[in-house]
């Protein structure tokens, strides 16, 4: 604990949204001081921060500076340059480290990564050219996805191939910029794992989570999830070899293709607390973003415990579409918790809150944030005139 970083130190967290904002909110109650930077102004990070510089990832001077003034750097957006990390590494700590961010920001480092560890994955072939794409079309087959290779998230940046006569107009669609060619999964469920490392190699891991995506974007989580032992064993353990092999420090998250055939195979890595996590905040011991402020400060790690099966529903700009939601009947009911990341343009897909819930069991938690969130959709409120 000698190198510890301690309540009242100032932790610079690099990005502006809601993984900021909830982080900013643990780190502040736990008596921190936060700095942020992002491109933009009244960022949701930046509303609960004490400190908002507006200067993009790529100004290296204003990442530099911005790390002089904190006692430790960490992310909430990965997709920051080599660049941009190294400026930080030069002048404060960095957790994790840049080299995790650069592993995770890129599906082919990221996929030859983790299979190289020994960790199943789903198949993939690198694309660099025709060549390579006709090749991979041979070798995983369709129906398969094309995925750019970096800056893809929320299903941006992927094109579904249902047979090899698509192959050659999805890359073209994608821009013929690297990409990856995965095999399609037949999957039974998505799972996700969660855990925190520390700087002395404490690692702990909160239960998996069950993720049901919509349009490609995370709709609900639930947890515990409802996968055998064995797949939660073999899942925990992947998610420790990884971060172990990356001398990592803080909290990741992998995702998780459970196959109708039994096997799990990991999806994606996000080197930073996750959307699946979000229920942590009102039903574990420990919060995801109290486990990152911890880790990331070398305290002792909190207790992943879940205090109570939960659920949680996204609530995207989509809902905002008819008017103001009706909040008030959300929140008249007592077993629902509602977050708002605090932003103005209410674009459809953009993740602007979510619900949480705890229940006796799963289904009625899941069921319980399904009739709060269709009590909002269904009860418009009539936007105040201007
Ligand atoms: P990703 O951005 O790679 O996490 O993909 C978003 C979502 O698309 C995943 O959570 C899955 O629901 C679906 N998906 C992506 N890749 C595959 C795949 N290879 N096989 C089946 N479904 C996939």
């Amino acid at each position: 604990m000698a190198s510890a970083i301690l309540p009242g130190s100032t932790i610079g967290v690099l990005g502006g949204g809601q993984l900021g904002r909830m982080f900013a909110m643990a780190a502040r109650r736990l008596g921190y001081r936060v700095h942020t930077l992002a491109p933009d102004h009244d960022t949701p990070t930046g509303q609960i921060a004490d400190v908002e510089i507006n200067a993009s990832y790529d100004d290296l001077d204003a990442v530099a500076r911005f790390a002089q003034n904190v006692d430790v750097v960490t992310f909430e957006f990965e997709n920051v340059s080599a660049a941009a990390a190294a400026a930080a590494e030069a002048h404060a700590i960095v957790r994790p480290n840049g080299r995790s961010l650069e592993i995770a920001q890129h599906r082919i480092r990221e996929k030859t990564f983790i299979a190289a560890l020994g960790v199943p994955v789903t198949p993939f072939a690198a694309i660099r050219s025709d060549a390579d794409l006709a090749a991979a079309i041979r070798s995983i087959g369709t129906p398969s996805i094309l995925k750019t290779a970096s800056f893809g998230y929320d299903g941006k940046g992927q094109i579904a191939v249902r047979d090899r006569s698509q192959a050659a107009a999805a890359w073209d669609a994608l821009g013929r910029r690297e990409a990856i060619l995965e095999a399609f999964v037949d999957l039974d469920r998505e799972i996700s794992v969660i855990a925190a490392r520390g700087a002395d190699r404490s690692w702990s891991a909160f239960m998996p989570f069950e993720n049901v995506h919509r349009n490609h974007i995370l709709d609900i989580t639930s947890s515990p999830a409802a996968v055998a032992p064995i797949m939660v064993t073999q899942a925990v353990d992947a998610t420790h070899a990884v971060m172990d092999a990356l001398e990592y420090v803080g909290v990741l998250c992998i995702e998780f293709f459970v196959t109708r055939d039994g096997r799990v195979l990991v999806n994606e890595i996000a080197p930073r607390p996750h959307n699946s996590g979000h229920l942590t905040f009102d039903a574990c011991r420990t919060s995801q973003f109290e486990q990152q402020v911890r880790a990331v400060c070398g305290l002792p790690l909190g207790s992943p415990e879940l205090l109570q099966p939960a659920a949680m529903a996204n609530l995207l700009g989509d809902l905002w579409q008819d008017g103001e939601p009706d909040w008030a009947a959300a929140l008249a009911r007592p077993e629902v918790k509602l977050h708002l990341y605090g932003k103005t343009s209410a674009r459809p897909g953009r993740k602007m809150g979510h619900l949480t819930a705890l229940a006796e069991t799963t289904a009625d938690a899941r069921q319980q944030v399904l009739s709060a969130r269709d009590l909002l959709y269904s009860k418009h409120v009539a936007r105040a005139q201007p």
